[in-house]
């Protein structure tokens, strides 16, 4: 069933710190990931438009918080992404400073989804992030995208042992596969939103 809700997604505002997020935002739902997971990718495809997300890599670019709204107070979050190689060190920890606080204190925040390249599942930056939605009591939804690099059969294993992993460090998350590239994992996706977005 196509969600128009999130069809309709438009442009609203880059941020560079918690202070310049809209005021006006009453629930969030932020996307996370490393550099090159595919996180524009996805975002792109559940939003169904190409360059809503912008893959570019410019560094300036992608150390903004980026919003898009889906009506009046409620918002898609694009996070900066994490791990970029060229990006010096310094510049990396203020990015990851930048994203604990956002993770800790936004208070309209109610989840992150974090997106990860299915071939590198739980990075260690990954769990940091976990460990901060955790404190804060913010949901959790792993993305594991470029579903279609693997078979079906190892796509589900990896989707098993992440989930197996998640449990033993008694961490309380929901998780699926995706592809940009096939389109799949988008009704799930929606579903995930709507949970939040849609007001039962
Ligand atoms: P971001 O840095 O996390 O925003 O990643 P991008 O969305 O820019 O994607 C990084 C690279 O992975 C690009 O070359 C994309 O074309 C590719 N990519 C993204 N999603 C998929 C997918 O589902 N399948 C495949 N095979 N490639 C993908």
């Amino acid at each position: 069933m196509p969600n128009t809700l999130y069809f309709n997604a438009r442009f609203e505002t880059s941020a560079s710190k918690l202070a310049q997020c809209p005021q006006d935002s009453v629930v969030e739902v932020a996307f996370a990931g490393r550099s090159n997971a595919g996180k524009s990718s996805a975002i792109n495809t559940i939003c169904r438009q190409r360059q809503l997300a912008r893959t570019s890599k410019t560094p300036g670019r992608t150390q903004l918080i980026n919003y898009f709204a889906l009506g009046e107070d409620r918002f898609l979050v694009d996070l900066p992404g994490y791990g970029y190689a060229k990006v010096p060190m310094a510049v990396q920890r203020a990015w990851q400073k930048n994203l604990e606080y956002y993770l800790q204190n936004r208070e309209q925040l109610q989840c992150l989804i974090i997106v990860m390249d299915i071939r590198r599942p739980l990075t260690e930056f990954d769990w940091q992030l976990i460990e901060w939605c955790q404190a804060s009591g913010v949901a959790l939804h792993c993305l594991l995208t470029k579903s279609d690099k693997l078979s079906r059969n190892q796509a589900m294993k990896t989707l098993f042992n992440a989930q197996k992993s998640l449990e033993v460090n008694g961490v309380e998350a929901t998780l699926q596969l995706f592809s940009a590239l096939k389109q799949t994992g988008v009704d799930d996706a929606h579903e995930l939103l709507d949970q939040f977005f849609v007001a039962s």
